[in-house]
């Protein structure tokens, strides 16, 4: 059987699922109070990515004019780096916004292609001989994306230490960056979750209503992810005992298909 017959089969299988389904009553404070349409994610930009959710070597598809990368034109500690347009813009109002306080920033690192984590991840753990956590192996890092971007200060251009969460610039990146529509990703003490150490110079897109609900919250994206589903479940839910929302069902089916092939 061709594989899209596969995934054409395993789309109805969850439609059909998904009718059959009864609606699991979710308590409201367990589901998040943000617009349906936001939480939906058209523009991909909730996409969760760690080591139980791999991105496709071939993300992200730069034939869609959604997910193009752009030269980011800002300082940098070296080199040159590419971002989703969406997350250059912000990128670029934050430094802005910065600079108006006589904060002086820099970016380290931002979009990183499948085979270059590749690369990074093989050099770093044949060096040490462990994986130290510090890097991610390819497919599990969210600078693939092209919405993730390390930022730091002058005096932390070399070593990425921290320390840097401290220092003004740190603090002012921590306090302000949902504003622009950033989260920090990898918290202080949310180790056990996001399985990543606590990295106070890494940045993620995700927009400004989830970033300013994340941070607010003291949320990692993992948990922000896990009340996404659970809130869209019971809208789908409620919706289908409406029994008008076949067009929503099918979007639903259509993303988790999507989702279990990346
Ligand atoms: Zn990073």
């Amino acid at each position: 059987m061709k594989s899209c017959c596969v995934k054409r089969c395993a789309l109805w299988a969850l439609i059909l699922l998904l009718c059959r389904m009864p609606v699991r009553a979710v308590a409201q404070e367990d589901l998040l109070p943000l617009d349906i349409a936001i939480l939906e994610d058209p523009m991909d930009l909730l996409r969760l990515v760690n080591r139980d959710n791999l991105l496709d070597k071939r993300y992200p598809d730069q034939s869609e004019a959604c997910y193009k990368l752009e030269r980011v034109n800002l300082p940098v500690t070296r080199g040159k780096h590419l971002l989703r347009a969406v997350a250059n813009d912000a990128l670029e109002a934050l430094f802005a916004a910065a600079k108006a306080e006589e904060i002086e920033l820099y970016v380290g690192s931002a979009y990183r292609a499948y085979r270059n984590q590749e690369v990074i991840y093989y050099n770093r753990v044949k060096r040490l001989g462990y994986d130290d956590g510090y890097s991610q192996m390819a497919g599990a890092s969210e600078h693939q994306t092209g919405l993730a971007v390390d930022v730091v200060s002058g005096d932390y251009k070399r070593v990425f230490e921290v320390e840097f969460g401290e220092t003004r610039e740190g603090v002012w990146l921590r306090e302000n960056c949902a504003r622009f529509g950033f989260i920090l990703r990898y918290p202080q003490d949310k180790e056990d979750i996001t399985g990543i150490r606590y990295e106070p110079w890494h940045l993620r897109y995700v927009g400004e209503e989830a970033a300013a609900y994340i941070m607010d919250n003291g949320l990692t994206l993992e948990e922000f992810s896990a009340a996404r589903i659970r809130t869209l479940g019971a809208y789908y839910g409620d919706a289908q005992a409406m029994n008008d929302d076949a067009q929503l069902r099918w979007q639903l089916a259509a993303q988790d298909a999507q989702q279990g092939d990346s």
